[in-house]
């Protein structure tokens, strides 16, 4: 019997494997995903603040599939031997989808354990713990990339909130088409920006900048980077500057290795590398399942060929803004772009219970959400 293995229960490690339970047929071909939580959570909504509207449970999607869900957390992987570790286990695989994710990279400042974050569904769950039901509170966000937009934008409407951002314009990595919008949104809800402002220090207290001056908060939230999982260090091959896999058209790393989500680097077109987000780890983990099970069985592969890339940033209660290609173009504002958010926010819930359903979207690469 074979095995296809998968390690994390994100959209890739969930589509991989509802993409080889499609390819696998009548075969004995068994597929196993190796995730240590329970839940699927869905980092997109996280920024709303509700942890159980983000989780989904991993077995109404894997059992009515015929997937195994192995609840571990893999420590080590032996691309040689054909092995992963996790805890005291070796488990072996005849074709590896390495899907286990992104975090936020860690701030290093003093004072660090006093930050909050909502990269995860604990973190989310932390910080509602702290503010509670509270309103009129100051909160500090450092870091103006879309996390750090979506957070600031959707506590203004609770509280006071200041925007860091060490760079000398907002949103520096989502370029100048949506900025003026972003500007107007922020403007329009009351967050203080602050530029070329830098944390040099966390207190319980709030923050205390590199300039020597202290901003007072209820609560500060660092949003600054996102780095692939470091277990992608443990697979010889070249990364890029997110600690991503670098992949070929089929999302193969190398030999009996695939990788797909926020751990792999894949070409969408001849200039672009997909990013972090789940408009491609979706897609990309339909891929690498299908194409891990197919190259076991014999059958042909496919090709990632993702949708056009676009984005939709959350507003809080100025709306969204909706940009499409790599040079966000902005398409939709407002309450338009809004409803867009919503449907977004809606579609990225797996089907569950129901085989059939699942089966017939782990086949479709397209999101189908903004054609
Ligand atoms: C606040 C926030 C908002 C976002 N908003 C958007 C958005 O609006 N649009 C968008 O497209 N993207 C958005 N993203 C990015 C998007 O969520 C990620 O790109 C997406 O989740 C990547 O999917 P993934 O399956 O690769 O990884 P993840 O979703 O990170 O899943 C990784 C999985 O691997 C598991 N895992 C980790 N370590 C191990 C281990 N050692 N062993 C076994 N399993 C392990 C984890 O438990 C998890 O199940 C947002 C992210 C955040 C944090």
């Amino acid at each position: 019997m074979s095995e296809v293995l998968i390690v994390g229960g994100g959209f890739a490690g969930v589509w991989s494997a509802a993409a080889a339970a499609r390819v696998r047929g009548d075969s004995d071909l068994r597929i196993t995903l190796v995730a240590p939580n329970e839940d699927m959570v869905l980092r997109p909504r996280l920024h709303k603040l509700d942890p159980e509207w983000s989780r989904v449970a991993l077995k109404r999607v894997l059992e009515p599939i015929g997937v195994t869900h192995l609840r571990a957390e893999v420590t080590g992987i032996d691309v040689a031997g054909s092995t992963v570790t996790a805890g005291d286990r070796s488990i072996g695989y005849d074709r590896l989808v390495l899907a286990a994710g992104s975090r936020l990279v860690r701030a290093t400042l003093p004072g660090a354990e006093h930050l909050f974050d909502i990269d995860t569904a604990d973190g989310v769950a932390r910080l509602n713990a702290h503010l509670g039901n509270r309103v009129g509170f100051t909160a500090v966000v450092i870091g103006s990339g879309f996390t750090g937009l979506e957070i600031a934008t959707e506590l203004a409407a609770r509280g006071r909130v200041i925007l860091l951002e060490r760079a000398d314009v907002v949103a520096p990595e989502l370029g100048p088409g949506p900025r003026p919008v972003i500007t107007a949104a922020l403007a329009e809800l009351g967050v203080e920006v602050r530029l070329e402002a830098s944390a040099a220090s966390v207190t319980g207290r709030g923050v205390v900048l590199t300039d020597g001056s202290e901003v007072q908060a209820d609560a500060v939230i660092w949003t600054a980077g996102m780095r692939a999982h470091p277990m992608t260090e443990q697979i010889p091959a070249e990364r890029d500057r997110l600690g991503r896999l670098e992949v070929d058209r089929h999302l193969r790393v190398a030999g009996d290795v695939f990788a797909a989500g926020d751990v792999a680097a894949a070409l969408v077109d001849a200039d672009h590398h997909g990013v972090q987000s789940c408009q491609f780890a979706t897609p990309m983990g339909k891929v690498a399942g299908h194409n891990a099970a197919a190259d076991l069985l014999g059958l042909p592969l496919v090709e990632f060929a993702p949708d056009p890339y676009v984005t939709c940033l959350d507003l809080g209660a100025a709306g969204a803004v909706f940009t499409t290609g790599w040079d966000r173009a902005v398409a939709l504002t407002g309450q338009q772009a809004k409803e867009l958010k919503g449907t977004i926010l809606e579609v990225i819930h797996p089907p569950l219970d129901d085989a059939d359903e699942i089966l017939a979207q782990a086949g479709r690469q397209s999101n189908e959400v903004a054609g």
